[in-house]
C-alpha cells in the first residue's frame, strides 16, 4: 500500500500554507513572475527530500528536469550546508535532465518512468523547472495555441499518472509574464500561461509574489477543493527558502 507523504519547502510558514510541504502522488505548481523564487525552491526541495520526514518518511532521490538551464549545483551545496548534509551525497541523490525542446521533455518523462520503475521506492521527488518555458518557444504563433494546450494536457496527465503510479511529488514551475513592472494584481495572478490546461491537470498551485524589495516572498494557495485560499510569506537565503 502507498503512503502518501510530504515534502518541506524549507520554510515551515510555506509547510503550513500546504497542509504540511508539498504533497507525493500529485502535482504542486508554483507560479510566478521571474526571479520569485521558483527555482530557488526547486532546488530547496531536490535537499529536503532526501531528509527524513514527518510520518515515517525516510528521504530518498530526486529528478530534475530543466528547461531554462538553471540548475546550480553550487546552490544545492550551500542548501546541503544549512541542513548539515554532505555535499556530494546531496548531489549524487539528484538525476539531472535537461531538455532541449517540448518533444524531448515529453520524451524525458518516458525514460523518468522506466527509471523509476527500475529503482521502484528510491525516487520520491520529481521536478520540471520550467513546465512551459519550452512550449512557448516551440508554439509561439496565435494558430498553434490549441496544439500547444493538447500536448501540455498530455504532459500533464503523463506527470499525474508518474506521481500516482510511483508515488512520487511533482513539483512544476510556471513563469507568468506580465507586461508591466509593478505589482501583479488578484487578475492576472489568477491567469498563469498554460490557462486551464494547467489549472485543471495540477493539484495544488501556489501563487508567488514578491513583498517590496530585498529576499521576502509572498506566496498565495489557489483553487485547492481542499487547502484555504490564505498566504505565507518565506525568504531567498542562500541555504535556500527559509522563513
Ligand atoms: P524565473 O521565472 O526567472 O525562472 P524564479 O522564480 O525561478 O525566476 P529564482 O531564480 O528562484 O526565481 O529566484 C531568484 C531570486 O533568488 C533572486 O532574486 C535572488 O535574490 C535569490 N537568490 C538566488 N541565489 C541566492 C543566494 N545564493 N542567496 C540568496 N538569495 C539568492
Ligand atoms: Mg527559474
Amino acid at each position: 500500500r502507498k503512503q502518501v507523504f510530504r515534502l518541506s519547502t524549507g520554510s515551515c510558514n510555506l509547510d503550513r500554507l500546504l497542509g504540511g510541504g508539498i504533497e507525493s502522488m500529485s502535482i504542486t505548481e508554483a507560479f510566478g513572475e521571474f526571479r520569485t523564487g521558483k527555482t530557488q525552491l526547486s532546488h530547496t526541495l531536490c535537499v529536503t527530500a532526501q531528509m527524513p520526514g514527518a510520518n515515517g518518511y525516510l528521504g530518498g532521490k530526486v529528478m530534475f528536469i530543466d528547461t531554462e538551464h538553471t540548475f546550480r549545483p553550487d546552490r544545492l551545496r550551500a542548501i546541503a550546508d544549512r541542513f548539515n548534509l554532505d555535499q556530494t551525497a546531496v548531489l549524487e541523490n539528484i538525476l539531472y535532465a535537461r531538455a532541449y525542446n517540448s518533444e524531448h521533455q515529453f520524451e524525458l518523462l518516458e525514460s523518468v518512468a522506466v527509471k523509476f520503475h527500475e529503482e521502484a521506492g528510491i525516487f520520491k521527488l520529481l521536478i520540471v523547472d520550467s513546465i512551459m518555458a519550452l512550449f512557448r518557444v516551440d508554439y509561439c504563433g496565435r494558430g498553434e495555441l490549441a496544439d500547444r494546450q493538447q500536448k501540455l494536457g498530455q504532459m500533464m496527465s503523463k506527470l499525474q499518472k508518474i506521481s500516482e503510479e510511483f508515488n512520487v511529488a511533482v513539483f512544476v514551475t510556471n513563469q507568468i509574464t506580465s507586461s508591466f513592472s509593478g505589482i501583479l494584481s488578484e487578475d492576472q495572478l489568477s491567469k498563469p500561461v498554460g490557462g486551464n490546461v494547467l489549472a485543471h491537470a495540477s493539484t495544488t498551485r501556489l501563487a508567488l509574489r514578491k513583498a517590496g524589495v530585498g529576499n521576502k516572498r509572498i506566496a498565495k494557495i489557489y483553487d485547492s477543493p481542499d487547502l484555504e485560499e490564505s498566504e505565507a510569506t518565506f525568504v531567498i537565503t542562500t541555504g535556500g527558502v527559509d522563513d
